[in-house]
């Protein structure tokens, strides 16, 4: 028999370890578990390397609570340790580095430290009143049990046992009972260890179940994955009922060394601020989850799995949201993601439509979020045609780099102005969403010579049929002097007149509309940007110029007929659109 106490000042140690890693007390499974998988992957190595015998075991980690004994059992049937092994790796040095851990980052209590950091055995101790193991060596000879209490004080005398391996009992402590329960432990396991690489069993009675799946789908070859199987992973991991919209698969080894799977959940419609989920691991162990900086910031709506075998170590959670590495991570997802819509583009087009309108927010907000983003990915963004089907504005345009790119923002709304288009051929595109319009505002401001103008912004002016008396007839049935009046030829069955809006200053009262500034206190008064366009070709136009008596009521049912296709009508507007209608019909 030896005893001993730790070799540091454990008084100390002990309360600290457990007021550090309070916030995340589950993590002791994961340590617990993970040295478990460790010592497998050890015994394997060693065989493959001939050092030792295989002796074909079924390898697999046992996790067994005992209300009764208030205890936790975690047993593998990895190589264990001789007592040599016990005193260099479990009494000395795992604590020396402990307490070098604790010296370096003295003060940073609180900030839910995670993660390997050499403290892993002794978490145990943030549930555990004590902790006994047994564990024998694969070189053979005599087994080791060994007792350690919270304070340090440790026991260690030799013990029969046949296999190879380690078991260890955590005796509960008074406040932390509940992991005793199987579903608590369940759902711990899930969590952290839901994708370790050898069966993780859970043992209740005769129960025996095992909760994680050893072969994750981001350590497998893309090739050999099916869609299926991409959904089927991405419904499970995220809890979420249906299938993902986008996903793409990362197999990085240089210069960076990481294993990831992003999806792009569906989402009611349009763009809903949701923030990214990643779940990071470190060799299929799970490390964090919703660590900022992990996934671009651009790319709100993404899920994924990041496996970065090369996370620095001794980590803590604000740490890694600053971490350079991390940061290279980001940006290699981003171009990836770049990257996979223009080959979605270029190569599967047909399945880039079907789910386009539901990621095109996304898309948009990522390369105006993001200049290298945007610059790699913004002539892949398409927009739905109002006559069907989609194109990119570098479609639109037959591949030049000038031009003007009609748009409409209300399909129904706007129907009547489409109509003109569509008489004429002319495709106009779908830009129905605020994001969109930032889009095309973007667009420009990367292209000079490309605008985006909506339909209702002007037409062609006939310049032939210019009039002076009518434009002043229009003027004052208008109320306004300030409107501005064009003559165009729409044809003799095209309506009277149509309003105009200049793109420029419709946009600036969208903006304005949109940051409400002209609510409250001492209102913004808006400069009126609609102009009127008259269409000579209307036999109407031409019999109000004849028709003295009435022409100035003629003029402002005219107009206000022209607001209707464009707009709801004020009440007054309105009031005044019925006392027209019942003089003049
Ligand atoms: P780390 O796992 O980061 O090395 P730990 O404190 O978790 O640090 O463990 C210290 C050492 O104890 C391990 O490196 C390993 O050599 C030994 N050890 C811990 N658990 C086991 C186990 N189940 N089987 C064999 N060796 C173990």
């Amino acid at each position: 028999m030896s005893k001993g106490a730790l070799s540091v000042d454990t008084e100390h140690l002990f309360p600290i370890i457990k007021k550090w890693l309070y916030s995340e007390k589950d993590i002791f499974i994961r340590e617990v578990v993970s040295n478990a998988c460790d010592a497998i992957t050890k015994h394997k190595r060693l065989i493959s390397l001939g050092e030792a015998e295989d002796d074909g075991c079924n390898y697999r980690i046992t996790i067994t609570a005992d209300k009764d004994e208030r205890t936790i059992t975690v047993c593998d049937n990895g190589i264990g340790m001789n007592s040599d092994e016990v005193e260099r790796y479990i009494n000395n040095i795992a604590l020396s580095g402990a307490v070098e851990f604790i010296s370096k980052y003295e003060g940073e209590s609180g900030s839910g430290i995670i993660g390997h950091f050499g403290l892993g055995f002794y978490s145990m101790f943030i549930v555990a009143e004590k902790v006994e193991m047994f564990t024998r060596s694969y070189k053979g000879g005599e087994g080791v049990h060994w007792i350690c209490d919270a304070n340090g004080n440790f026991e260690s005398e030799p013990c029969e046992r046949d296999t190879h391996g380690t078991e260890i009992i955590m005796h509960v402590s008074d406040d932390e009972l509940a992991y005793l329960d199987n579903e608590k432990l369940k759902s711990v396991l899930e969590r952290y260890c839901a994708f370790m690489p050898y069966d993780i069993v859970l043992v209740n009675g005769k129960d025996e179940t095992v909760v994680n799946d050893t072969n994750p789908l981001w350590q497998r070859n893309p090739s050999e994955i099916s869609d299926e199987e991409y959904n089927e992973f991405y419904k499970k991991v995220f809890n979420d009922y249906e299938d993902p919209l986008f996903k793409l698969h990362i197999v990085a080894d240089y210069p960076l060394n990481f294993k990831g799977v992003l999806f792009s959940p569906r989402r009611k419609s349009g763009y809903d601020s949701t923030e990214s989920e990643i779940k990071l691991f470190y060799n299929s162990v799970f490390v964090a989850d919703n660590i900022k900086g992990a996934c671009p910031e651009h790319l709100v709506n993404f899920r994924g799995i990041l496996d970065c075998p090369e996370l620095p170590l001794n980590v803590s959670r604000s740490y890694l949201q600053n971490d350079a590495y991390v940061r290279k991570v980001a940006s290699h997802i981003s171009k990836k993601v770049a990257d996979k819509l223009n080959s979605m583009f270029n190569n599967d087009r047909e399945a880039l439509e079907k789910n386009w309108n539901d990621m095109r927010a996304y898309f948009e907000y990522a390369c105006m979020r993001d200049e290298k983003f945007g610059d790699r990915a913004r002539n892949s963004i398409l927009f739905e045609k109002a006559e069907g089907g989609f194109a990119t504005v570098n479609e639109y345009l037959d591949g030049k780099d000038e031009g003007t790119v009609y748009y409409t923002s209300d399909k129904e709304g706007q129907s009547y102005y489409l109509d003109l288009f569509a008489e004429k051929e002319k495709p106009v595109l779908i830009l129905d969403s605020i994001i969109d319009n930032s889009f095309a505002q973007y667009f420009e401001s990367k292209n000079e010579k490309i605008k985006f103008r909506r339909v209702d912004s002007g037409f062609e002016e006939n310049e032939a049929s210019k009039n002076e008396r009518l434009a002043e007839i229009f003027k004052k049935a208008c109320g306004r002097d300030d409107i501005e009046i064009t003559f165009v030829s729409l044809g003799a069955d095209g309506a009277a007149a149509l309003i105009s809006l200049s793109e420029e200053s419709r946009r600036f009262a969208d903006m304005m509309k949109m940051y409400s500034m002209n609510g409250g206190g001492e209102a913004f008064k808006m400069p009126n940007s609609e102009a009127l366009a008259v269409n000579v070709d209307n036999p109407i136009i031409k019999k109000l110029e004849g028709d003295a008596e009435n022409a100035e009521e003629l003029a402002k049912h005219i107009y206000l007929s022209a607001v209707l296709l464009s707009r709801t009508l004020t009440a007054e507007e309105a009031k005044e659109f019925v006392r027209l209608n019942n003089r003049l019909l």
